[in-house]
């Protein structure tokens, strides 16, 4: 995006202010209220759905206390309160991907509220501050056939259990906002709640962007940007909200409230509608639903039982000396922290060999950030990764042969001590190399008296022709000793 020198000048008068709501769905077998599985299959339109996510008449809602255990986790690590009671209220308004005419929600007392997550600015640490998150159902999913003249709709989504975590406006910059989603997805997925995967929805925003003059400390007008599916997205379209509102105001125009789509091919924002305001949604408490009570014990057991959270995890495997563009991508994948958490049990002190092997080879195939990679699919057993590193090591093996073992367990699945056996352990027996080493030197005097005279680049040529006779099984440091001393001892 090119900017205008009158608009840089402009620009930086102005602070950004970015507030966002974060959509979660999470990670449950069955739907929110109802028994209809929870699973995303585009290929399998109106296949999980029942009466209650049709809206047919006379269906009642049955709270998933998985649902609600999941929410209450996100909270807990979010440094929320937790409210023992919490109320679900109808939100009331007319879709075709919404049969029932209404979808419930938490409106003013939700499930959690006051949170915070501190983050990695730019400038430095930031504490972004969680206003609340309440817990809702999902709307079924419109689908457009480009030059159809219908649409179709497809209600597999339709009561998926989702938690919406609503910031504080603090961010003051679109990079500090996608340091925030990461922060906070990384978080989901340590425990479990949500698999973090933002181009099927299942982790998606709206990004509301207001501009003020520096110094000011009222709010400025925002818009709010809806469903940005990916963190790229996400940041072109806060940059070009601010660079927009800046230009309106630099003209001496108002920034009119309102709900603007982001438009990924033309990477900018444009208006869809006038911003509905809560009393639009007619809220009240659904008739259907008792207050949701939770019994304090209950919530007190799942915080005792928080699994370790990632500002945790990073801490760990920075102290074993893990390199940091590692402990970030690790961090991000819960298959892949795991995974490696498992391959460094017992051999911390191959934790950095470890990543990088995971890393180098594992991870080269990997197509794009976004994508989580299924560790357990790919039949590598931790351990034998770490058996892998640690003989390379110490020596026992050489790089290529460890690159060789390394390839051959991902295209077998077979077990590293099976490859082992198959491929024959490295010979670093001197005895047995000793002949070979001799009769290389014998066969080459022309290459010995170059060795003689100081070029030592012809050094390789006799390494080369061992490992050829050894079909590249020697031990190269040993080669290379033997053959010094076999040439220091030819005549
Ligand atoms: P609504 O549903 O009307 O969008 P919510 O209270 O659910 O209202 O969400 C408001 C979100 O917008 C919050 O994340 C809040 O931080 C953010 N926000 C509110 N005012 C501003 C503003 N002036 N500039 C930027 N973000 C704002
Ligand atoms: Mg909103």
């Amino acid at each position: 995006m090119r900017v205008p020198a009158f608009l840089s000048e402009a620009l930086e008068q102005f602070e950004p202010v970015i507030g966002l709501e974060v959509h979660a769905q999470l990670k449950t077998r069955s739907k929110l209220f109802s028994t209809a599985a929870n699973q995303y299959d585009p290929g399998q339109p109106n296949q999980f759905i029942s009466a209650y996510c049709l809206g047919l008449p006379g269906v009642l809602p049955v709270v998933n206390a998985k649902a609600v255990e999941l929410a209450v986790r996100a909270g807990l690590a979010l440094n929320c309160q937790i409210r023992t009671t919490s109320i679900w209220s109808r939100k009331q308004y007319f879709y075709p991907d919404l049969p029932k005419g209404y979808q419930i929600s938490q409106y003013d007392e939700p499930v959690c509220e006051h949170g915070h997550l501190d983050i990695e600015a730019t400038k430095g640490p930031k504490k972004v501050r969680i206003l609340r998150i309440h817990m809702e159902e999902d709307a079924g999913k419109s689908i457009h056939v480009d030059g159809s003249p219908y649409s179709l709709v497809d209600y597999n989504r339709a009561g998926v259990p989702l938690i919406e975590i609503v910031s504080e406006p603090d961010l003051r910059s679109a990079a500090d906002t996608v340091e925030y989603l990461k922060q906070l997805r990384a978080i989901l997925r340590a425990i479990d709640a949500c698999d973090g995967n933002m181009e099927e929805g299942s982790f998606r925003c709206d990004a509301n962007v207001s501009i003020r003059p520096i110094g000011e400390t009222k709010l400025g007008t925002r818009c709010e940007i809806k469903n940005v599916n990916s963190f790229r997205f996400v940041e072109q379209a806060i940059e070009y909200e601010i660079l927009r509102q800046a230009q309106l105001i630099a003209k001496g125009d108002v920034v009119v409230q309102e709900t603007r789509l982001f438009d990924s091919a033309r990477k900018e924002t444009r208006s869809m509608r006038s911003k509905e305001e809560a009393h639009d949604y007619r809220y009240f408490p659904d008739p259907d639903l008792p207050p949701l009570v939770l019994d304090e014990a209950w919530v007190d057991d799942i915080r005792a039982h928080l699994p370790e959270l990632p500002e945790a995890t990073k801490a760990r495997w920075r102290a074993l000396g893990v390199p940091e563009e590692h402990v970030l991508t690790f961090v991000e994948d819960q298959g892949l922290a795991r995974f490696f958490d498992a391959a460094i049990r017992g051999h911390a002190k191959h934790a950095v060999g470890i990543a990088q092997l995971i890393k180098g080879e594992l991870l080269r195939e990997r197509k794009s950030d976004v994508q989580a990679v299924d560790v357990d699919a790919l039949g590598i057993r931790p351990e034998d990764l770490a058996e892998l590193v640690e003989l390379r090591e110490s020596d026992k093996i050489s790089s290529t042969q460890q690159k060789k073992l390394f390839t051959a367990m991902l295209q077998k699945g077979a077990p590293l001590a099976t490859l082992l056996e198959e491929e024959g352990q490295q010979v670093d027996d001197p005895s047995l190399l000793k002949p070979i080493v001799d009769r290389v030197v014998e066969a080459n005097p022309e290459v010995v008296a170059k060795l003689k005279s100081g070029n030592l680049s012809v050094m390789g040529f006799f390494v080369g022709q061992v490992m050829k006779a050894t079909q590249g099984k020697a031990k190269p440091a040993l080669v290379r000793r033997l053959i010094e001393e076999a040439i220091a001892s030819s005549p």
